[in-house]
């Protein structure tokens, strides 16, 4: 029999019990059931989604409740929540507790916490790199973790033995767990994420500006490519108006980057030049058989 892995954390208070907040409160329901899960969200419709899974002990729509006696608190709301959130629950905080977060911006997410925490209580950033485009507490699964990375980014004066129980945690979800710096995070997620994400919700927004018998073709013959980008186009349009708003410069820098590459194979594509589109297209099938090869496929 596999061990039993060692309990973490008394009590936690997850704030956001959507797709990643719920998936991580399965987590611990099923490596540290001693563990008291206290679940917070606004609607009540959440809140009883929580109670029929039973993924948590206890579920409020008061953060201020949620976090009393918590010795871990997680953020897993959409980013623009943070600073209400923070500023709302910071007197309630115990004395040594870590806060983190999962938010897929960390510049500005440790700009919008940072300054309400109380001293004493530790603080470590961090952004498992795993989801679906599906949201809510239904939509959550304890393995969506598996295998994808955890990127932390600790602040200079983060306490090491807060970084390591948050690496833990997250260790318990199966996930590769490595630290950077905030901004590091940010310039390699707006290429690697942010990035795609704009250029799906362009393409699919200018097939449906398309005239009527256009548009109902592209969607029956969207297997050409179409069919995946509407897959990420579905994504919670809360989260990613928040993650452009609060990544703004370097997702300006990558689409910068981008507009003149497309530029470059748009002249090509005009002039003729076929080898041009050939290396080009020859580079990126290699940069897939890599992605193959780290498992991220
Ligand atoms: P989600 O499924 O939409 O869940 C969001 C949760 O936050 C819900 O419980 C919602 O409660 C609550 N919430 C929303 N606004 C709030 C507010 N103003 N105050 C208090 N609670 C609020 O979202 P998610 O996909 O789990 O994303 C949550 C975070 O994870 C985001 O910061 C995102 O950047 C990050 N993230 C997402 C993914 C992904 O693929 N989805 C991957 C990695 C990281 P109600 O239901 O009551 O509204």
């Amino acid at each position: 029999m596999a061990p039993v892995p060692a309990q973490l954390f008394d009590r936690v208070a997850i704030i956001g019990i959507g797709l990643i907040g719920s998936s991580l409160a399965r987590v611990i329901r099923r490596d540290n059931p001693g563990t008291y899960i206290t679940a917070c969200a606004r609607r009540a419709e959440t809140l009883a989604a929580v109670r029929r899974l039973g993924i948590a002990d206890e579920a409020t729509d008061d953060p201020v409740a949620a976090v009393a006696n918590a010795d871990l608190v997680v953020l897993a709301t959409p980013l623009s929540a943070y600073a209400g959130i923070a500023a709302q629950i910071a007197p309630a905080l115990k004395p040594g507790a870590i806060v983190t977060d999962v938010g897929s911006v960390k510049e500005q997410a440790i700009r919008d916490l940072k300054p309400a925490l109380p001293a004493g209580v530790h603080f470590v950033p961090g952004h498992p790199v795993a989801g679906t485009e599906h949201s809510g507490p239904e939509a959550g699964f304890a393995e969506m973790f598996a295998d994808r990375w955890c990127i932390l980014t600790p602040l200079e004066d983060s306490d090491p033995e807060a970084v390591a129980k948050v690496t833990a945690l997250w260790r318990l979800a199966k996930m590769r767990v490595v630290t950077m710096p905030a901004e590091h995070h940010d310039r390699v997620l707006a290429m690697t994420s942010h990035l795609p994400h704009l250029i799906a919700y362009t393409i699919v927004g200018t097939a449906t500006a398309l005239g009527d018998d256009l548009k109902s073709e592209v969607i029956a013959f969207s297997a050409g490519g179409f069919r995946d980008f509407t897959r990420i186009a579905a994504s919670d349009p809360v989260m990613w108006r928040d993650i452009f708003l609060k990544n703004r410069e370097a997702v300006l820098d990558v689409l910068q980057r981008f507009s003149e590459d497309l530029s470059g194979l748009q002249r090509a594509i005009r002039r003729g030049e076929g080898d041009t589109l050939e290396d080009w297209f020859t580079r990126t099938r290699a940069i897939r058989r890599s992605v193959i090869e780290a498992k991220q496929a």
